[in-house]
């Protein structure tokens, strides 16, 4: 009997906001171009998880987000499927130079992965991603933005690191995410945060990620972001 509770409350979705795009059912019902169909196929992913669901529509439909779900949940997908479309979506004749979507999340290992997921479905398009984080030298990384690139998945610490040697700018960043906000915070990454969104234009979309939402992190979304849809699976602590 307490399983099936457990189960039960695992299931649980909680959306709230105003005028909230419906969940879709497939990837299909996104409306995604062949090539990122192709993309997710090859991943193997059949169908979208809970989260993807819920989150994928109110993303693509320019909406800032909170999404709230446990580790494992697919959350990845969620936001880096529709930084592809919001980076095909852009005039192509842009003077301007920089990431269009701004990745941060709290360690080397999970910016990593973020970056293996992104590239996988950046491949298709020709779409430039780097990876910023410690542990590889700073004039190689210099050297790699210097380059040029669409996508930017990093650490906060090091991201600072970059925009303070001017390896990049924040000029053409539209679409900025925080993967992991409470683990960043638990690290002591608020400052570090708050100086790379007061450098990113204020007219972008903004999506949080979260395992848990505790005060510090509520206050920082209900600060950063604008008109929010928060969607929430399982039942969080
Ligand atoms: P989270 O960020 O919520 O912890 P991830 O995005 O890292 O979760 O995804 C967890 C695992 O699920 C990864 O191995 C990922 O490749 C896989 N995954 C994500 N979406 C799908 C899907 N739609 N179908 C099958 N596997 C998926
Ligand atoms: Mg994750």
């Amino acid at each position: 009997e307490q399983e099936v509770a457990e189960y039960r409350k695992s299931l649980a979705i909680c959306v709230s906001g105003f005028d909230v795009p419906r969940p879709v059912k497939t990837f299909e019902d996104c409306g995604f171009a062949p090539e990122l169909m192709r993309a997710i196929a090859k991943q193997g992913y059949e169908k979208p998880t809970t989260i993807q669901c819920q989150a994928l529509p109110i993303v693509l439909s320019g909406r800032d987000v909170i999404g709230i779900a446990k580790t494992g949940s697919g959350k990845t997908a969620s936001f880096v499927l529709p930084m592809i479309v919001h980076i095909m979506d852009q005039p192509e004749l842009q003077k301007e130079e920089g990431p269009i979507g701004v990745i941060c999340a709290p360690t080397r290992e999970l910016a990593h992965q973020i970056f293996l997921e992104a590239k996988k479905f950046a491949k298709a398009y020709g779409i430039r991603a780097s990876a910023v984080y410690g542990g590889m030298s700073k004039l190689d990384q210099f050297k790699e933005l210097k380059a040029g690139c669409e996508i930017v998945v990093a650490t906060p610490g090091r991201l600072i690191d970059m925009l303070k040697m001017k390896a990049l700018t924040m000029t053409r960043a539209t679409y900025l995410v925080l993967d992991e906000a409470d683990r960043m915070f638990d690290l002591g990454f608020e400052p570090q945060i708050r100086s790379i969104v007061g450098q990113i234009r204020p007219d972008r979309q903004t999506l949080l990620f979260s395992a848990t939402m505790p005060r510090k992190v509520e206050k920082l979304a209900r600060e950063i972001l604008s008109d929010p849809v928060r969607v929430t699976v399982g039942e969080v602590g």
